[in-house]
């Protein structure tokens, strides 16, 4: 006796008391026959019989167009490859599908919200193109049965870039929105900022008009004062951006008045560890006593061995400087070129607080930075 002769009695059975649709009929035996279609099953087990209200899902497949319509309205704004259906079904269908199951010891056979979501995906693939991915969707359907709405969800993705900032005042961060901290609200449109009037609102901006979304979230590779300027290949910085709309960038730079983005791209993820990198500076140093050329000449053995830095917390860290070079431009002012270890803090290093040795303590000069701009960064 063949398997499929072999369920004839259980769904006759079955039948006898309970009305089911072709799908749900199909579903309790399609697995142990190898069948990908339930309802060609369902239909064929039933012969000639006909169903007026299914007793597990209260004729739910009947509507699958309905359904689709709904994902359709809730995702025409979004661009996206890969997709994911997943369900919320009333108690009430889970238990009467558990109940048959039991009854009649049907194992390993697919849950009703299982098919309903794998039914609903197979038809959006099939009208869109878009192809379905359980593991790693780009979008994400949650249809619910119980009231007819459909949340979705779109993966961030992440940008790297550089900016370039040829004029002083800009400050790199933004401050968040005051009513939600930053968390994203309505009154600043989800994006958890509301004013966009720093290196980090611009480069926000500009990726909220081309891609959407809702909020972005900066990764700096180190950072500079408000009247600082970053020059040569500017500074790079990663941002994840939260439920885009688009996830393709064609532009890969914006020029802004005294802000130039560029090398804008979209990467698999931000750095998990913090990236190293070598800054080149230029800095203007006021002294308290007369400059002695003789002594800035000692400022060249900066090289020969690490700085050591006192973070807050007490953390020990060590700087490396490899370039040292100097200028004395008036009694008491001069300026020092530096290529040094990204995240030497550049105002301790010169006045020496928690910083050895210091600007300060190497000429015997209390010395203040006066002002610091970054020439290039390599990563
Ligand atoms: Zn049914
Ligand atoms: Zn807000």
């Amino acid at each position: 006796m063949s398997d499929y002769q072999k369920i004839i009695p259980i769904a006759n059975q079955i039948l006898k008391k309970h009305e089911l649709c072709d799908n749900c009929l199909g579903r309790l035996f399609s697995k142990k026959l190898h069948l990908s279609s339930n309802k060609l099953l369902g239909k064929k087990l039933k012969k000639n019989r006909t169903s007026t209200k299914c007793y597990i899902c209260k004729n739910l497949f009947e509507n699958l167009n309905h359904f689709l319509k709904i994902m359709f309205d809730v995702s025409s704004d979004y661009c996206f490859q890969t997709f994911s259906v997943g369900a919320i079904i009333k108690p009430s269908i889970v238990e009467r599908d558990d109940c048959i199951r039991s009854q009649y010891k049907l194992r390993g056979i697919d849950s009703i919200k299982t098919d309903i979501t794998k039914e609903l995906a197979k038809a959006f693939s099939k009208k869109t193109k878009h192809i379905v991915d359980y593991r790693n969707p780009e979008f994400t359907f949650t249809m619910n049965f119980k009231d007819e709405s459909c949340q979705i969800h779109s993966k961030s993705i992440t940008l790297s870039g550089r900016y370039i900032k040829s004029m002083r005042g800009l400050s790199q961060k933004q401050k968040s929105c005051e009513n939600c901290s930053g968390k994203g609200c309505r009154i600043c449109n989800f994006h958890g900022i509301s004013e966009f009037d720093s290196i980090e609102g611009m480069i926000s901006q500009f990726i909220f008009d081309k891609l959407g979304g809702t909020t972005a979230k900066f990764t700096w590779i180190g950072g500079e004062d408000k009247p600082s300027l970053v020059l040569g290949n500017g500074r790079p910085f990663f941002v994840k951006l939260q439920h885009p709309h688009k996830r393709k960038l064609r532009l890969t730079s914006k020029i802004f008045n005294s802000l130039k983005i560029t090398n804008l791209k979209i990467v698999p993820d931000s750095p998990k560890k913090p990236l190293k990198f070598i800054s080149s500076i230029n800095m203007r140093i006021s002294t308290e006593s007369k400059i002695d050329v003789s002594n800035l000449k000692k400022l060249k053995d900066l090289i020969k061995s690490p700085v050591v830095v006192y973070d807050v917390s007490g953390k020990r860290s060590e700087k490396k400087i490899f370039t040292v070079k100097y200028k004395k431009t008036s009694q008491n002012e001069f300026s020092l070129f530096l290529k040094a270890d990204g995240g030497l803090p550049l105002k301790r290093f010169v006045n020496g607080d928690n910083v050895t040795p210091s600007i300060s303590s190497i000429i015997g000069n209390l010395c203040k930075c006066q002002e610091f701009d970054f020439l290039d960064i390599h990563v």
